[in-house]
């Protein structure tokens, strides 16, 4: 019973109409049904309290996302990069789908880096993704699997995603390098020059609402400069008309947690510029 009160009133607050709360068991819903619905009909018993005023629906209070609680205002702007000088061959042009392109990756050794890859990690999520991630290039784990950010840099890097309320599924994840630099080391500029175009297709393909660079050879990689990461900190870059912000890597987190929180405030204005 209290289920199908639940779901009738759900549906009247869809239609919108006078506010009411309903208990149902010991949890309160609160939002607009139509007065008509109330007198006459289940809802008009004890456990609905139709108040006397009405207000539209967006006035009923909602619990505000944590995240939001003290996060920084949304920055300035900084560079804006078109496709910085990274040409995109026809045939890669041609590849419609995320997964055209990862075909193309796993089958292709553009590098010097592809030899000795166990597997190429092309990156993964979702083909909608509003928020899309770019990290430095493939771990020790991720080669062994072929997925990005698998390990601990990656656990961090899921518990952040969860702490803004988007889930990993709900986000794109990839790198700058999609096979493993040896010793992981930085990539080289040769083989960031030889792997982006890959990064760019994917960027064409999903075009996210803003992309969010996890450490400086992410992000200068993207901008075409070669800056620090206080540099490129702080500020809203553009890339492509696209919102880009730049924060520490995960894996720099696991080394020094003094940079959490400005991480976290980095990750709020990223997470902020979703709902823009
Ligand atoms: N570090 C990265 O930059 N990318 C990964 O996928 C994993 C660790």
């Amino acid at each position: 019973m209290a289920d199908e009160r639940e779901r009738y009133l759900r549906q009247q607050i869809e239609l919108g109409g006078s506010e009411v709360v309903l208990s149902v068991a010991g949890r309160r819903i609160s939002g607009e049904a139509g007065r008509q619905d109330l007198d006459g009909g289940a809802l008009a018993t004890e456990s609905v309290q139709v108040r006397e005023e009405t207000s539209p629906l967006s006035r009923v209070p909602t619990s505000r996302p944590s995240w939001r609680k003290g996060a920084p205002p949304i920055p300035g702007p900084g560079l804006a990069v078109e496709s910085p000088g990274h040409g995109l061959d026809d045939e890669l042009v041609a590849l419609e789908t995320l997964d055209a392109v990862a075909e193309r990756i796993r089958t292709t050794y553009c590098s010097t880096l592809c030899p000795t890859r166990i597997n190429a990690v092309p990156g993964e999520g979702n083909p909608q993704a509003k928020l899309f991630l770019v990290g430095e290039g493939p771990g020790a784990t991720e080669d062994a699997q072929g997925r990005p950010f698998v390990g601990q840099a990656g656990n961090l890097l899921n518990g952040i995603l969860e702490a803004i309320e988007l889930p990993r599924d709900s986000v794109y994840i990839t790198n700058i390098v999609k096979c493993r630099p040896p010793q992981n080391r930085k990539p080289l500029p040769d083989e960031i020059a030889a792997c982006i175009p890959y990064l760019h297709r994917q960027l064409e393909i999903i075009r996210p609402k803003v992309i969010l660079c996890l450490g400086s050879t992410s992000a200068e990689a993207m901008l075409g400069v070669r800056k620090s990461l206080g540099e490129l900190r702080g500020k809203v870059h553009t890339y492509n008309g696209i919102p880009l912000v730049v924060t520490y890597h995960p894996a720099a987190l696991l080394r020094n947690p003094n940079w959490k929180k400005p991480t976290w405030d980095d990750v709020r204005i990223a997470r902020q510029l979703l709902d823009c």
